[in-house]
């Protein structure tokens, strides 16, 4: 993979469409538009072009073009679009014709992406946000990656580097005043207040786990005996009350679930009904996983059926007693809620109570980290900030706790994918006077 090749992929989905895009980013972006497209427009202006295959000057298809130079494009690099129709056998003409020409090659997964990323035009975090704008099912997750896309994990990272960096600036010129005797107290106190400071703020971040869970979805688990009605339950969910976003997946020996939208919230309800002892060692795999996805549940529906047992429920977050098969019995004492698959009554009910869960547990999207990698690479810096404030307030050795710093602003960094300290310590440094 080399990266100043000129790639070119597919922009749009697959299958036949009115229109096919296909982005071409590189060096030689310019001379391919000319060679395929003649005459090359204004930058970021629409023209309509007759594509022409280069050898045989044969006419492929009637496209809307442009010519967007860098380094203000996508990628930072010189790019072109060619709007295309999107048949089939046209887009494979283009495509045929692109591939024909030496030194322009089909982009890997992610390369435009990788592209914009080195060339400094988005952070790590930003390109995380992006793939989650495109991978949204709901309103919040749409809501939650654009604000990620826009900045606003990766404005908060920089920031708390910037603060960290400049105790550590700090911390380095009371290591020269060290050699000559002790650092003066408020300096100290300086520091110890800047650190304490960004602890905090981490500390706060660090709390809210909603943003993680918006982005996977709110787990619901249906849990109960057999023929307690899970699956009728799952079944009458997705035919009638809810917007379900993908269809019902997995087969007999694997978990089922369905991802749902209620109210702009992402839901993912999973039918345990393979939960059984098995000598299969794929099906053995497939309740093992599934084991484990009702003890991570968000919530977990216990299904009790007419006559059936309310204990034996499985270990949960939370739990929601609900009978079954209402229309039979409701003489159960101690559910929560009762539904009757068969009739439809209940589940309205059923419904607003998932609901109310969902918000109660993903927040009010106001959550920052949104991803494990965020979390582990913040309660790193949390770690070494604590360290690094408590070797400061017992005058520990002051290399000591100027190196945790160091670490805490190299682990903040990671959110952005920016980690080079020293380039930036020496920035900060000859704007610092430290009245020496
Ligand atoms: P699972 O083993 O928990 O998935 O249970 P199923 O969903 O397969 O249901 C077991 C049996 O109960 C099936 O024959 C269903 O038709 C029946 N059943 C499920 N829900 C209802 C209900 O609300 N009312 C009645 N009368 N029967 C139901």
């Amino acid at each position: 993979m080399r990266s100043d090749d000129t790639i070119f992929a597919t922009a749009s989905g697959h299958g036949r469409a009115a229109v096919c895009i296909i982005r071409i980013s590189g060096p030689q972006s310019l001379t391919i538009l000319e060679t395929l497209g003649g005459r090359v427009p204004e930058p970021r202006h629409a023209a309509v072009r007759i594509l022409r295959e280069p050898a045989s000057g044969e006419s492929l298809d009637q496209a809307l073009v442009l010519w967007m130079p860098g380094p203000r494009s996508f990628t930072g690099e010189d790019q072109a679009e060619l709007h295309i129709h999107g048949g089939l056998a046209t887009r494979a003409a283009v495509l045929k014709a692109l591939g024909a020409i030496a030194g322009c090659r089909p982009a890997e997964a992610g390369e435009f992406t990788r592209r914009a990323f080195l060339n400094g035009r988005m952070d790590l975090s930003q390109v995380e946000g992006l793939a989650d704008v495109i991978d949204a099912e709901t309103e919040a997750q749409r809501r939650q990656a654009m604000l990620q896309l826009e900045g606003r994990l990766g404005n908060a990272a920089e920031r708390w580097r910037e603060g960290i960096l400049q105790a550590l600036a700090l911390l380095e010129a009371s290591l020269d005043f060290s050699d000559e005797g002790d650092v003066p107290e408020d300096l100290e106190v300086d520091i110890l207040s800047r650190l304490d400071h960004l602890h905090a703020e981490i500390e706060q971040a660090l709390s809210n786990r909603g943003g993680e869970r918006l982005r996977e979805g709110f787990t619901v688990v249906l849990a109960g005996p057999p023929n307690a009605g899970k699956s009728t339950l799952l079944n009458a969910l997705a035919r009638r009350d809810v917007a379900i976003v993908s269809p019902i997946a997995g087969t007999t020996r694997d978990v089922i679930e369905v991802h749902c939208d209620l109210g702009g919230l992402p839901v993912v309800i999973v039918d345990t009904a393979g939960l059984r002892e098995s000598r299969d060692v794929i099906e053995q795999e497939g309740v093992s996983r599934a084991r484990t996805r009702a003890q991570n549940a968000d919530l977990v529906l216990w299904l009790i059926p007419p006559g059936g047992a309310e204990t034996g429920a499985p270990p949960a977050r939370r739990l929601l007693k609900v009978g079954t098969k209402a229309d039979l019995d409701r003489s159960r004492h101690d559910c929560d809620l009762f539904i009757s698959a068969s009739t439809g009554e209940g589940l309205p009910e059923l419904i607003a109570a998932l609901e109310h869960e969902a918000e109660t547990a993903l927040g009010e999207g106001d959550a920052i980290l949104t991803r494990e990698r965020h979390r582990k690479a913040l309660e790193r810096a949390h770690r070494s900030l604590t360290a690094g404030r408590e070797l400061l307030a017992a005058r520990g050795p002051l290399e000591l706790a100027a190196e945790e710093v160091r670490l805490a602003a190299r682990a903040v960094g990671e959110i952005t994918g920016r980690v080079d300290v020293e380039d930036v310590l020496d920035r900060l440094f000859s704007s610092f006077c430290i009245g020496k």
